[in-house]
């Protein structure tokens, strides 16, 4: 990014824009972190830091559309590069909410909710409720109808560790198909 793509100085090249202009872009507004890298950048050659960006704020979590409910649950899921993002749940119907941004009140809820060995307790409690897990090598999900089977807490469990649990089990399609 050379120019800025709004505003009063629109178009302007950055090294033509005021300094005064620059710091107040990245005091308040809100910008793409392309933009954002830009002018701080700007700012950082004319010997400014820029303030790191805001963190997002917590957000209320709407009532579920499924059963009206306003209770919610927040759980880790892990995401395929490994890192993790909240889960919201309804506790009601287990419907998913969303995903919320990771600050307090969310991350303390989902650190309460979590399991500490999440691969272990998957494995042993689904093992106990005889619900089998089935995979590509890269997502798993419940062989069958087997999720209605499963209790929202442990379906949580999975989702913390999902990616690593695909990872273990491979592809479980391809071993169905040579048994
Ligand atoms: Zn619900």
């Amino acid at each position: 990014v050379t120019t800025l793509p709004f505003g009063r100085h629109r178009s302007a090249p950055l090294g033509e824009v005021p300094t005064s202009y620059l710091a107040w872009l990245v005091r308040t507004v809100r910008l793409s972190s392309g933009v954002r890298a830009a002018v701080a950048a700007e700012l950082a050659r004319r010997g400014i830091d820029a303030p790191p960006p805001a963190p997002p704020a917590a957000r209320p979590v709407p009532p579920c559309a499924r059963c009206g409910a306003a209770g919610y649950s927040c759980g880790w899921q892990q995401t395929r590069d490994g890192r993790r993002q909240i889960h919201a749940a309804c506790t009601r119907c287990g419907r998913w909410l969303g995903f919320l941004p990771q600050v307090e009140p969310h991350t303390g809820q989902a650190d309460a909710a979590a399991s500490a060995a999440p691969i272990l307790d998957a494995l042993t409690r689904l093992e106990a409720l005889g619900v089998e897990l089935a995979g590509d090598g890269r997502a798993v999900w419940f062989a069958g109808d087997d999720w209605r089977r499963v209790p929202a807490d442990l379906q949580a469990v999975v989702r913390q560790c999902r990616h690593t649990l695909a990872g273990m089990l491979g592809d479980t399609r391809r071993k169905a198909a040579a048994s």
